[in-house]
């Protein structure tokens, strides 16, 4: 991507909590920086993630304080491990003698919706970001986090610095942004899960969003989104390898058709997942509406649906659905909440299930390839794996199975469709 850019492009690069997880790290990454710097990359910002493991560490801390801490004390918390990367990453480019400001959020102006924890970034001020580069200053700025109108620090979401990256390259008009992580790009499933995944050279932001939606941690959702949406390429790469080595491109790439799309481009893992069970409910299409209602007033994602019918002759039916693991608790208290105001005679017969993972495959070639779907659980059957539930689009066929045997799931829709 450099050999084709002049040098006063704007470029973005986010390092993550792997690549900033040690001093010897950060002076590496500093070094890197520094050498492009020399090498002419002038007009270049540096997003950085908390050390790895300090996040954790930081919700760890809140949750052991209050397990319902209010959501404003959850994110100043959470959102403090990115503060020390960026003034430790500004220390080292010092010491690599370049001159570095660091940027919190506030600092910068990177303002977001109050939904804390989840917040979307609303606008960024680019002007100080483009005054360091008219001062030879390189702006380093802490990912994660924003800030509301009212200047109440948010959170972008687990995995967020991704999508702080994405978001300043595009207010900065970069020609492109990139993210440095502790893997060569994005494969065709966590190569911690499956070793011989294969590197995918260059994605379609199609790919890249539904792989990225349905588990795939490399890259967070709303970072393909918005490089979709303001056609950003995005170039995923190992902050541990030299400039020349492979990686992953994710731009347009319509011109590839969906003939020639291979059917299966990945295989995603989601182990973050609840299955909630209702059992017994009358049969009435209100019933349905009025519970998945109360659960979205309360801001819980619903994920996959499943509906039995009632057996002939029987008058109730049973329901299924999905949520995160965090958000399972809140649904279920959404749904008792609007039995007890329906006034039902029953009592809500309600289960939650957090021994299952999503896994899916995922690829553009769907649309035109048949199979895909006798090929996928006929690979689940042959592994002996039994699926809870199913939901499909076009581009994509998820199964909910047990946690246990999520990685051989994995592994067998692997072969199936990547490997042979
Ligand atoms: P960072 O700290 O740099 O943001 P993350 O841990 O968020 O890094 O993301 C990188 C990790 O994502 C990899 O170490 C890998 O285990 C995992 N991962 C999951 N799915 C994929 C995939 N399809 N391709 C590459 N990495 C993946
Ligand atoms: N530090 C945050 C997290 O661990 C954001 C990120 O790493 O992108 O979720
Ligand atoms: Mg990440």
């Amino acid at each position: 991507m450099y050999s084709t850019m002049q040098k006063l492009t704007p470029v973005v690069q986010k390092y993550g909590g792997t690549s900033v997880g040690s001093v010897d790290r950060i002076k590496h990454v500093a070094k890197r920086v520094a050498s492009q710097y020399r090498d002419g990359w002038t007009h270049m910002a540096i997003v950085v993630s908390a050390m790895t493991g300090e996040t954790n560490r930081l919700v760890a801390l809140v949750k052991e304080v209050n397990p319902r801490a209010p959501a404003k004390a959850y994110d100043m918390a959470v959102a403090s491990g990115e503060q020390v990367s960026v003034a430790l990453m500004a220390a080292a480019l010092a010491a690599e003698g370049v001159q570095a400001e660091p940027f919190l959020s506030h600092q910068l102006g990177i303002v977001t919706d109050s939904f804390h924890s989840k917040a979307r970034i609303r606008s960024i001020d680019s002007q100080k970001i483009i005054d360091c580069w008219d001062r030879g200053v390189i702006p380093v700025v802490a990912g994660f986090q924003g800030v509301t109108e009212s200047m109440e620090i948010t959170t972008l979401g687990r995995g967020g610095s991704d999508t702080s990256a994405v978001a300043l390259a595009i207010a900065v008009g970069a020609g492109f942004c990139e993210i440095n992580t502790d893997v060569d790009g994005v494969f065709s499933c966590d190569p911690r899960v499956v070793p011989e995944a294969q590197l995918i050279e260059d994605m379609d932001f199609e790919v890249a969003l539904e792989m990225a939606s349905l588990g795939s941690k490399v890259l967070h959702p709303r970072c393909v989104e918005l490089g979709a949406k303001f056609q950003m390429p995005i170039v995923v790469r190992n902050t541990f390898t030299p400039d020349d080595h492979r990686r992953t491109r994710v731009m347009n790439l319509a011109s590839l058709t969906n003939l020639e799309a291979p059917s299966v481009s990945g295989v995603t893992l989601d182990r973050d997942v609840a299955k909630i069970t209702l059992i017994g409910l009358p049969y009435d299409t209100s019933i349905v509406s009025g519970l998945f209602s109360a659960i979205a007033e309360v801001g819980v994602n619903v994920d996959i649906i499943v509906h039995n019918l009632p057996e002939p002759g029987g008058k109730t039916m049973h329901l299924g659905f999905t949520t995160s693991r965090g958000e399972s608790d809140q649904a279920v208290k959404a749904a008792k909440s609007f039995w007890v105001k329906s006034k039902m005679q029953s009592q809500l017969d309600i289960t939650v299930d957090n021994s299952v993972a999503k896994v899916s495959v995922v690829g553009v070639g769907m649309r035109s390839h048949a199979g895909v779907a006798a090929t996928t659980f006929s690979a689940l059957q042959r592994a002996g794996i039994d699926i809870r539930m199913i939901s499909t689009s076009e581009i994509k066929i998820s199964c909910v199975v047990d946690q246990g045997l999520a990685d051989a799931a994995c592994k067998a829709l692997h072969s199936a469709f990547i490997t042979g």
